[in-house]
């Protein structure tokens, strides 16, 4: 039963970025099913999956080719490394693709077990890049403030989310960070090319500031995802790619969440017109159905490190053969279903027009987005776009609301997010519309009542 669930739950089961005691008082939401867009709880109550798992499911649940994919590569080879001069079909596949739908001449892949495990992979691979090239003084990476970049030790620290840090000895040395291009946090009243400009250019200033000479790499999420898709003026990145190459700095594009469609693209980069010299992707790549990330390096980067002897890096499941096997049929159902070409001409636009006509809702300071991820803010004055006190707790008050009309949205602070799998309809889009401004309505009452009182 969900009671008797809930009770092992509580006494077993500590949940990642989860407030325990809150958690035990409420009981978890049992998730036990999941079909298309749609998953149902075990007292049977149906969600649109407004968030597609983790910003990961995006062909949706229950993918029989991928189901069949996984099932097959367990009976022909469940599990073999990649160490010691040894590689499997999966893998040797796998890495051809993702090199023929890669951009630029991003054509080596270096397979990891998550998001996470790539940003660990991409501090170790781009210093020993300096140092093969005779620069091992070249180790600091310049990062953004609110970016994410997972949860390990290198992930917290590249991330700039200050309750990880908070946490002690983050970040790691020679880790930096310079500020987000958040528009309407903390640039209104600037003209967004102005603004793009001017976040883009702390860089040639924290460059400057720490010595060329030092400074390895910058790494940043096209759109930042888990910070409040912030999606940058378009001034933003082409500065960034001017600023790396004038002092010669190695490019990161951390597409764990822009990657494989999101955006309308294979990858974001594509839309920003950046060219990186390493890209990490994850989630998406198998749809979230198992786990699998991976480095893309480009050609100068990997040339050196093929010249540089062993590269003292790697995981157990590093290109694991099912996980390799299920990112291929993703891939294929991708390619056979246009599924990146709809999102990019027809189902992004679509999503993006019906979710602007919410901007017209008296709690909705702004709404944005690309392809299929979006954002609202949450205002307490829609003239002076003033915000919430904090303790009003406006996003998580949403979030609930919207749980209740059956819609999993996204709460970071007052900013409301949606990022649904790629394969939803456009009545699912209707009905995610619906449900968001049921949700902001109850939002309303909510507040007003508590502060009537
Ligand atoms: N990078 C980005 C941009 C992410 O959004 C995430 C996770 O949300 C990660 C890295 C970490 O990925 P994982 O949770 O698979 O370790």
């Amino acid at each position: 039963s969900r009671e008797s669930l809930q009770q092992l739950d509580a006494a077993h089961h500590l949940h990642p970025f989860t407030d325990s005691g809150a958690l035990h008082q409420k009981g978890a939401r049992v998730i036990e099913r999941g079909e298309g867009a749609y998953l149902w709880d075990l007292d049977g109550h149906r969600l649109l999956d407004g968030m597609a798992g983790l910003w990961c499911v995006n062909l949706g649940y229950g993918r029989q080719e991928l189901i069949a994919a996984a099932n097959a590569q367990l009976q022909q080879l469940p599990y073999y490394n990649l160490f010691f001069q040894t590689t499997h079909p999966p893998a040797a596949k796998l890495a051809a693709t993702l090199a023929e739908i890669l951009p630029g001449d991003l054509k080596h892949l270096f397979f990891t077990g998550s998001g996470s495990e790539c940003n660990d992979t991409v501090v170790r691979m781009v210093r020993h890049f300096w140092a093969e090239q005779g620069r091992p003084e070249r180790t600091v990476i310049i990062s953004r403030h609110n970016a994410y970049h997972g949860s390990t030790l290198a992930g917290a620290s590249l991330g700039g989310m200050k309750p990880m840090h908070r946490q002690g000895g983050l970040p790691l040395p020679d880790i930096v960070h310079i500020d987000q291009p958040y528009h309407f946090g903390e640039g209104q009243g600037v003209d967004p090319h102005a603004f793009g400009l001017e976040r883009a250019q702390q860089l040639e200033q924290k460059i400057l500031e720490l010595g060329p000479e030092r400074v390895a790499a910058f790494i940043g999420e096209p759109v930042q995802g888990a910070g409040g898709v912030i999606i940058p003026p378009d001034s933003y990145w082409p500065e960034i790619q001017r600023i790396c190459k004038k002092y010669d700095i190695l490019l990161v594009a951390d597409e764990v969440i822009c990657g494989f469609g999101r955006t309308g693209h294979w990858f974001a980069s594509e839309h920003f017109g950046i060219v990186p010299d390493l890209l990490c992707m994850a989630k998406g790549i198998t749809s979230g159905y198992i786990p699998l990330g991976a480095v893309a390096v480009s050609g100068r980067v990997a040339n050196t490190l093929i010249a540089g002897g062993e590269f003292f890096h790697g995981f157990t499941y590093s290109g694991h053969p099912v996980a390799c096997a299920v990112a291929q049929a993703n891939i294929a159902v991708m390619q056979k279903e246009h599924i990146v070409e709809r999102v990019h001409e027809d189902i992004g636009p679509y999503l993006q027009q019906r979710w602007a006509s919410l901007g017209d809702h008296p709690l909705v300071g702004e709404t944005r987005g690309l392809g299929l991820v979006a954002a609202l803010e949450l205002v307490a004055d829609k003239t002076s776009l003033t915000r919430f006190p904090e303790e009003a707790g406006a996003g998580l008050v949403c979030r609930e609301h919207s749980l209740d009309s059956g819609l999993i949205m996204r709460a970071v602070g007052d900013t409301m997010i949606i990022s649904p799998p790629l394969i939803i309809t456009r009545e699912q889009v209707d009905e995610l519309i619906e449900k968001a401004r049921c949700a902001l309505d109850l939002t309303l009452t909510t507040l007003s009542n508590r502060q009537g009182k």
